[in-house]
């Protein structure tokens, strides 16, 4: 059966070309994919085009652009079978955490690529990754397709988007995900890991449930040796702010100053929601209290984020506070997986 993809220009590298008589890159006019990109017509695969205008350089995406990128989804939800949205790569780990938290109970492969050269230079890596992303999202078993969540495809490797971040600026491979597994190798054959893989939502009446509200009222705070109390507060005293993603040092350790700490307490008595994540990679997760330098967190009750990446963090916390829950639902969110972005503590 031959499958209806919609593929998603957004901006970013992947859509320049040379211009054969000025050298200078251009936006390609993806109306001409085919003539670039014959082989596109071996896909099992009907392909249809959308730009999303203005096209923009992924630096200046922002909450609002989610949204539209979500409600753009919801609309063309019910035509399209899967879902290639190109992408700049720069804040692509961003994007793709957000569309996770606001797409709910999704069952259709949404996959964001991009590249490090533009398509229309010689060795361009775009090439590969349009071709393989549009494969792979139209590619369904017993009627169900292979990966219905929201991915990233980059230099063969598929992976859950919302455990991405770009860690590349010069190679192929930019991005990785250390605290999950790949979703997919691409090699001479496609290898689905289906273990990793979220399923489509059992209950087969729940319908796709696109949120549009993002609340931006919240702040990174990366800890460093000698950072300034002065900083510090200038962060937490931000009015109306309501929730920060502390950046601590590995399985969650922070300074024991007593004035630093106060600070952080301060602000929690305010009602600012702090959760840990660490500037580790990967290898594990936060652990509150393993330490004496992370037991005064606890105690104040900074929340722990576990293994979630600072894009997923910040991201889930601008979708938590978009919706109407309480404080205390927020935490308990905070501590759970919502999307496949954390492991559970749980075990769940
Ligand atoms: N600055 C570009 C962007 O993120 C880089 C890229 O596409 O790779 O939009």
């Amino acid at each position: 059966m031959k499958r209806k993809i919609l593929l998603i220009y957004t901006g970013g590298t992947i859509g320049m070309v040379q211009n054969a008589e000025t050298g200078a890159l251009e936006v390609f006019n993806f109306k001409d994919i085919y003539t670039l990109l014959p082989m596109l017509r071996l896909i099992e695969a009907h392909i249809d085009f959308y730009a999303l205008l203005p096209l923009i350089d992924s630096a200046d995406t922002n909450p609002n652009f989610w949204i539209r990128l979500a409600k753009l989804i919801e609309e063309k939800y019910d035509s399209y079978d899967g879902f290639v949205i190109l992408h700049g790569t720069d804040t692509m780990s961003f994007t793709a955490s957000a569309l996770s938290f606001l797409l709910e109970n999704l069952a259709k492969p949404i996959i964001l690529t991009g590249s490090q050269l533009p398509l229309g230079v010689l060795r361009s890596d775009g090439r590969d990754n349009i071709i393989n992303s549009i494969e792979i999202a139209a590619s369904y078993g017993k009627n169900e397709p292979c990966v219905p969540e929201v991915c990233l495809y980059f230099d063969n490797s598929l992976f859950r988007g919302n455990r991405t971040y770009k860690d590349n600026v010069r190679t192929f491979n930019a991005f990785s995900s250390s605290n999950y597994p790949k979703l997919a190798e691409v090699g001479v054959n496609i290898k689905y890991n289906y273990d990793a893989i979220m399923p489509c939502p059992k209950d087969k009446k729940l319908k796709l449930k696109v949120h549009t509200q993002l609340d931006n009222r919240v702040a990174i705070l990366k800890l460093y040796p000698g950072i300034r109390l002065e900083n510090v507060e200038a962060i937490l005293s931000v009015p109306d702010l309501k929730a920060v993603v502390m950046e601590t040092f590995g399985s969650g350790n922070a300074p024991g100053d007593p004035a630093f700490i106060a600070l952080l307490k301060k602000a929690i008595e305010r009602g600012v929601v702090i959760v840990s994540v660490t500037q580790c990679k990967g290898g594990g997760a936060v652990e509150i209290g393993k330490y004496a330098s992370s037991f005064a967190l606890g105690e104040i009750g900074v929340v722990s984020g576990f293994d979630i990446t600072t894009e997923a963090a910040i991201t889930k916390l601008m979708f938590l506070l978009g919706t109407n829950i309480s404080k205390q639902e927020l935490i308990a969110s905070m501590q759970q997986s919502l999307r496949g972005e954390m492991t559970n503590p749980q075990g769940k």
